[in-house]
């Protein structure tokens, strides 16, 4: 059974433009879900969003509403005339959201991860007519992604289509909250080449300031659309409240990344480069955090060789060091003088910060020796 493209799912989507998704991370209350998804609906979306159910790492965190908010976002549907999507985890949270008449469902990272509740979900969707998205697993494994859209696809489905939010990193510090991979994309149209791909730049962001510049990036990638959280009052929601957006704020990032406000160009560029600092902030610092942690390890490189009498600077290393740097900066397309200055200057603090420790731990051996003596 071949998979219809997303602008194929008769939703009256306009064609080339992309499928723009929007509303809160989570329905809240009544108040806050219609009003948010009648925002969404003014800044441009053509689907409505709300979490229901939030899958959440610790028990006693707000883990969503529950099926009271399925009546909030059937009046939402009502007022906008917009077709609406929400998260399902289990089977019995589709029967729900079938029964409110919810009409397209997602399946979020931390359920794609595991095969026994996709094919759970896949089975209480056997015989049913309904769009399903399916969010990329938590982990950057392309056959866990492309396995659980098979088998909805074998559970009779044909309106699937893949949204990319992100991947979780073992690296320490990231200036992204899930970072993408583009590359992981692209070898995931290498096995469903009709899918139809949605990029979620909240989740991969986790801060507003940073979803123009990944939106940018998933348009210029030929994105079939985006699908970006909402809210009436960003700062005060129950649930990833850094990466939402008021409507007035969706509605400036759609139209300066789709271009629609030609005639306001200096806006356009201030959103991009507002994004672009914002995102040069965030790398400075996770420079300097870098560089705290470094400082840390060389305090107790410094310990040991006073230890065992290891002199402080060793030219050997250093030599073998700063040749590897030089290396990976050019593989990186790095300026030679740049990246030799900065080790240099690297390397001298850290021989100045060993001294000071070892004349101050020196110093501290002496004091105790003196107070042994005297006492
Ligand atoms: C969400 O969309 O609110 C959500 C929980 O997403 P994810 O599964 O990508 O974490
Ligand atoms: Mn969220």
């Amino acid at each position: 059974m071949t998979i219809k493209p997303m602008n194929k799912w008769g939703m009256d989507l306009p064609e080339n433009t992309p499928i723009i998704i929007a509303g809160p991370c989570s329905a809240e209350t009544e108040e806050q879900t219609i009003a948010s998804c009648i925002g969404a609906q003014k800044a441009g979306a053509h689907i409505l969003r709300a979490g229901i159910w939030k899958p959440r790492t610790s028990p006693g965190s707000f883990e969503g509403i529950g099926e009271e908010g399925l009546v909030w976002l059937r009046k939402a549907k009502k007022e906008t005339g917009l077709p609406t999507t929400i998260e399902v985890a289990s089977a019995q949270n589709v029967y729900t959201a079938l029964s409110y008449g919810v009409d397209i469902l997602w399946i979020g990272a931390r359920t794609t991860v595991n095969p026994f509740v996709v094919q759970e979900i896949a089975d209480a969707l056997q015989g049913k007519d309904i769009p399903v998205l399916v969010k990329n697993p938590i982990n950057p494994d392309v056959k866990l992604w492309v396995g659980a859209i098979k088998r909805l696809q074998n559970a009779g489905l044909t309106r699937i289509a893949a949204i990319h939010r992100g991947f979780d990193t073992l690296a320490q510090k990231n200036i992204y909250r899930n970072p993408p991979n583009w590359g992981l994309v692209s070898e995931f149209k290498k096995y469903l080449p009709a899918i139809s791909i949605i990029n979620d730049p909240s989740h991969i962001a986790g801060k507003r300031e940073l979803l123009y510049t990944v939106a940018r990036k998933a348009l210029d990638l030929k994105v079939d659309g985006l699908m970006i959280e909402s809210h009436i009052t960003p700062d005060k929601a129950w649930s990833d409240p850094a990466q939402q957006v008021t409507s007035d704020e969706l509605k400036h990032l759609l139209d300066s990344l789709l271009q629609k406000n030609t005639a306001d160009h200096a806006s356009d560029s201030g959103t991009a480069l507002n994004s672009w600092r914002s995102e040069i902030d965030l790398l400075d610092n996770a420079l300097i955090d870098l560089l705290a942690q470094r400082k840390e390890i060389v305090g107790n490189i410094s310990s040991f060789k006073k230890k065992n009498n290891i002199s402080i600077v060793q030219f050997e290393r250093w030599k073998e060091m700063i040749l590897n740097r030089l290396q990976t900066g050019k593989s990186q397309g790095l300026n030679e003088q740049l990246v030799e200055g900065i080790f240099d200057a690297i390397h001298q603090d850290s021989v100045r910060f060993q001294r000071k420790e070892q004349e101050a731990e020196t110093d501290g051996e002496a004091r105790g020796k003196g107070l042994e003596a005297g006492s």
